[in-house]
């Protein structure tokens, strides 16, 4: 016969697909000698097979060993099930697996019909103790086991109530809770059509089936949907079957429910709620208030170090926070239920480093029990969680963090705002690289259309400041400088927050957390540094952004896009002159000015990330993208023709008022000069029509897959000359002041090695001239982006000129799917997504079996031609942890990501290198 149930003190501890977290917990807290009442746990096979029956009927042999197993609880208690004398009451309770809170179902004081409660109230010579767990039996057992809707009870309960005179529970004599039983049996008999079972052994099975069923209950099939719990994860509920204890028995009984550490911030204190004189649910159910834990010292100063010594046992054994729930019947401790604490992260990092400084886990341990992914609670102000205000509007969550400031409906704007320390909020329907000084300004930013790749998210995240994007139900009116959200309008300088985590956007100012880089997280990162073997590397593109993420604890710059320098807005004219320029002299001219900018640059990033190396990639986007769009010029020049005409009409006015002044002598009005220079606005003209004629011939039809990136630099070699002159340059200064630096230059977008020979002369052209014109050795390597495939292909012939590999996982996944990542998260990806043909999103996922495996390659034939070759990531991919993980497993070196993500990468690096330790692989899952 099969084994269907396991009594607590045989089950095994560590099989919770078997026995359930809870029964799994109480088997293993029995067995170390904790105080548990006497019970057992019906398997989750139990349940599989019976809910595979047709028939539901419970598998063959399940009754016949509950009857056995309930004959050990009364040999154990010295009470009979149905004993008209001195029951034995049970609950029934589901636990699986995987803890679901509130989905499944538990019946306590299970036993009880007319008779045994004759004897129950006998013995404990309590009457109102009888009636008070009867009329909870009736009721949890109507609701649970016969499906009678709770507001039915809830109807003749108050109806008692009321009629007693009474406002809470407590104050209930014995014959209100037995009318209230009575009235809740007359329910069920109304609500089935059927008397209440009274047989306690056909209670027990009606109660384990109800609760196996409950398991394909709408709820609990919900909650597993919602929150991807997979059947491996967990399958079927096991139920427990508990002798019950009684927290309802008078002063010298109580229940509670415990943490062995706050759970809030961490602090290792023992945290919690208790009720005297109260069972289980009245806790929870919050009809009345409870006490915090510590008020038990005085209470009940005989149990309170119980209570602690349990506490002590619950962590010492299971090495992991506890959450815990006790009751005390007549002065005896009985626990009920333990299992491992949920806690936010800042109480996750204080834990592990406390506990692992107590001796109480290791290093590793510590490492191991934080998901790095919710480091990024810690890192981003967020709104109070007092917080209880409505929405006007919710987006994508597309930046983390949350802001809050003046709304402002342009860049322009949002830049002279900031510049008098204003907090401001960009609120645009969407954003383009020329917009880029108002996100400087702004404390965050508000896009009414585009994705989480959006250009507004990709810069807010790189940035680390808060963004909701494609927020449609907003529209942005960007002339009136108004945004309507449904009733609600916001004008130029109201004050909003957003909350980029969420998506949610508020009116008004709504408070702010900040949680900050703890010490705690301090001394958890060194851990993880020590324990990785990948370098976190970070994607910074200016001094500001360098010196963050060396607070964040980036081990060098990975990315250091040199066009974001550009766009600030005193650079972007002479970039447009640069773009504009018809010859080649015109454009050095512009070159020449733009030189000293960058070197400035380049000398502060390296100085600040000294001694630590810093890959700059040469200019990489085509350069139409510095220019206003074609339709943007065509306004702007159909208002300046409209200006023009104006003027001259003016023109006509002075002269004839100038001869009427001569008719009647009066004083000459104001010159035309005084109005208006026409020669400017003919200037402006051309110049417009100058830049239009730009804008028409850089014209791409796929201009990601134009003229961009290395193909760019050979057509215009002035333009990366003047680049790795700035770099070597700034390194020579740095070197000569005695400032060690490693500058690591890199060709973007290359697809065949002579592309990397032809940008190699150019460097070591400079580089001779440099270290001539300074007189001192430059130090510097040269190494190429892989995110061509072909260039994957022919990594082996790469390797022969570049000193370092970097994957940009962005451009290489687009290329590897053929995706263009812009259309495919607007059109198509999502519906793949909830169809199952791509898991998941390629662009936020690193897809391990296509991209990965390319990656994997390359890196192989990079290493066969020059062994050793540093190779890292700089895509996005680089701040997920598990693309860390695999990045890891291929023998990368490093990966580098937009600052904010640097300690999500530093634990992640640590737990792929201790996962594999473990020998977890990710490949070829
Ligand atoms: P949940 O999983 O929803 O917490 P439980 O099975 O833990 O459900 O039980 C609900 C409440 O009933 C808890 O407060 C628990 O402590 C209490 N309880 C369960 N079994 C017993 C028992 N045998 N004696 C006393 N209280 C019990
Ligand atoms: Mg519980
Ligand atoms: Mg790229």
């Amino acid at each position: 016969m099969k084994k269907w149930i396991y009594s607590y003190h045989e089950g095994n501890g560590k099989d919770k697909q078997l026995l359930g977290g809870k029964g799994a917990n109480l088997c293993e807290i029995t067995q170390i000698g904790l105080n548990v009442p006497p019970g057992f746990v019906i398997t989750t096979d139990a349940c599989l097979s019976y809910l595979n029956d047709p028939e539901r009927q419970l598998p063959d042999g399940v009754m016949a060993q509950v009857h056995d197993q309930m004959g050990m609880l009364e040999h154990a208690t010295s009470k009979r099930f149905g004993d008209a004398n001195d029951p034995l009451l049970v609950s029934v309770r589901s636990g699986s697996a995987m803890s679901m809170p509130g989905m499944m179902d538990t019946i306590l004081n299970l036993g009880l019909n007319a008779q045994t409660l004759v004897g129950l109230i006998a013995h404990t010579g309590n009457e109102r103790f009888g009636y008070d767990s009867y009329r909870r039996f009736i009721q949890l057992f109507g609701k649970v086991a016969l499906g009678v809707p709770d507001e039915l009870f809830d109807e003749q309960f108050e109806a008692v109530k009321k009629k007693a005179g009474v406002a809470v529970d407590i104050a209930l004599q014995a014959s209100d809770l037995q009318e209230i039983s009575e009235r809740f049996l007359a329910v069920v008999q109304h609500h089935t059509g059927k008397p209440f079972p009274a047989d306690p052994y056909e209670q027990l099975e009606i109660a384990i089936k109800a609760v196996f069923n409950s398991w394909m209950g709408k709820r609990a099939v919900d909650y597993r949907r919602e929150f991807n719990i997979t059947t491996e994860m967990a399958n079927g509920t096991a139920v427990n079957i508990v002798t019950m204890v009684f927290g309802n028995m008078g002063t010298d009984s109580a229940t509670g429910v415990g943490f062995t550490r706050n759970p809030g911030t961490g602090e290792n204190v023992l945290y919690g709620e208790y009720l005297v004189n109260a069972q289980g649910e009245d806790v929870v159910a919050g009809i009345r208030t409870p006490k915090p834990l510590q008020d038990m010292a005085e209470e009940m100063p005989v149990l309170f170090p119980q209570l602690m010594d349990l506490r002590n046992r619950l962590e010492t054994h299971y090495h992991e926070v506890q959450d815990f729930e006790f009751t005390i019947e007549k002065g005896v401790l009985y626990c009920l239920q333990t299992r491992n604490g949920k806690m936010n992260a800042s109480a996750m990092v204080r834990t592990s480093v406390e506990m692992a400084r107590e001796g109480l886990i290791t290093e590793q341990e510590a490492l191991l029990r934080i998901n790095p992914q919710h480091l990024e609670q810690m890192l981003y102000p967020r709104l109070d969680p007092k917080f209880k205000g409505t929405a006007i509007a919710t987006g994508l969550p597309a930046s983390p963090g949350a802001a809050s400031g003046q709304a402002v409906f342009d860049a322009d704007r949002a830049e002279t705002l900031g510049k008098q320390g204003i907090k401001v909020i960009l609120i645009r329907e969407e954003t383009k690289p020329e917009d880029i000084h108002g996100f400087f300004a702004a404390q965050g930013i508000l896009t009414s259309r585009g994705g989480k790749t959006s250009h507004a998210a990709v810069v807010a995240r790189g940035m680390g400041k808060p963004c909701v994007a494609g927020a449609e139900g907003i529209h942005v009116d960007v002339q009136l400088r108004k945004a309507f959200a449904g009733n609600a309008i916001i004008k130029e300088g109201d004050v909003l927050t957003l909350d980029g985590t969420s998506g949610n956007i508020y009116l008004g100012a709504v408070p702010t957390v900040e949680t900050g880089f703890s010490t705690e997280l301090t001394t958890l990162l060194e851990w993880a540094d020590k324990a990785a073997r990948l370098k976190v590397m970070a994607n910074a593109d200016t001094p500001h952004d360098a010196a963050r993420a060396l607070q964040y604890g980036a081990q060098g710059i990975g990315l250091c896009r040199t066009e974001r320098m550009f766009n600030a807005s005193e650079r972007l004219p002479i970039v447009i002159d640069m773009i504009v320029a018809d010859t080649t002299e015109q454009r050095q001219a512009a070159l020449d000015r733009l030189l000293p900018i960058q070197r400035a640059d380049f000398r502060d990033v390296l100085k600040i990330m000294s001694p630590r190396p810093v890959t700059v990639r040469l200019l990489d986007p085509p350069i139409h993208e510095f220019l206003p769009n074609e339709q943007q010029l065509l306004n702007e020049l159909e208002q300046l023709h409209h200006l023009r005409l104006s003027m001259q009409g003016m023109e006509v006015l002075v002269e004839t008022v100038k001869l009427l002044a001569g008719s009647h002598g009066e004083a000459l009005p104001a010159t035309v000069h005084e109005l208006g220079d026409t020669r400017m606005v003919d200037s402006v003209i051309s110049r417009k029509e100058q830049i239009l004629q730009k804008v028409r011939t850089l014209h791409e039809v796929n201009p990601m897959l134009g003229h961009r990136g290395v193909r760019l630099g050979i057509t215009f070699p002035e333009i990366y000359t003047m680049q790795i002159r700035a770099v070597l340059e700034a390194a020579a200064e740095c070197t000569k002041e005695g400032v060690p630096v490693f500058p690591e230059i890199m060709v973007p977008q290359v697809c065949t090695v002579e592309e990397l020979k032809y940008v190699k002369r150019l460097v070591e052209t400079v580089h001779q001239q440099v270290e001539a014109d300074f007189g001192v050795k430059v130090h510097y390597e040269f190494g190429s982006m892989m995110e061509v495939v072909r260039a994957c292909m022919r990594a082996e012939s790469l390797a022969e000129e570049a000193q370092f590999f970097s994957f940009g996982t962005n451009d290489l996944t687009q290329a590897s799917f053929s995706f263009s990542r812009e259309d495919a998260e607007n059109k198509f990806l999502p519906m793949y997504n909830d169809c199952g043909i791509l898991q998941d999103n390629p662009f936020e996922v690193l897809d391990v079996k296509g991209v990965g495996k390319l990656m994997g390659l390359a890196v192989g034939w990079g290493r066969s031609a020059r062994p050793g070759i540093k190779v890292g990531i700089c895509g996005e991919h680089g701040g997920h942890p598990a693309s860390i993980r695999f990045c890891d497993e291929i023998g990368l070196d490093y990966v580098s990501c937009s600052a904010p993500r640097v300690p999500i990468a530093r634990l992640a690096a640590a737990h792929a290198r201790l996962l594999l330790d473990q020998g977890q692989s990710v490949i070829g899952k």
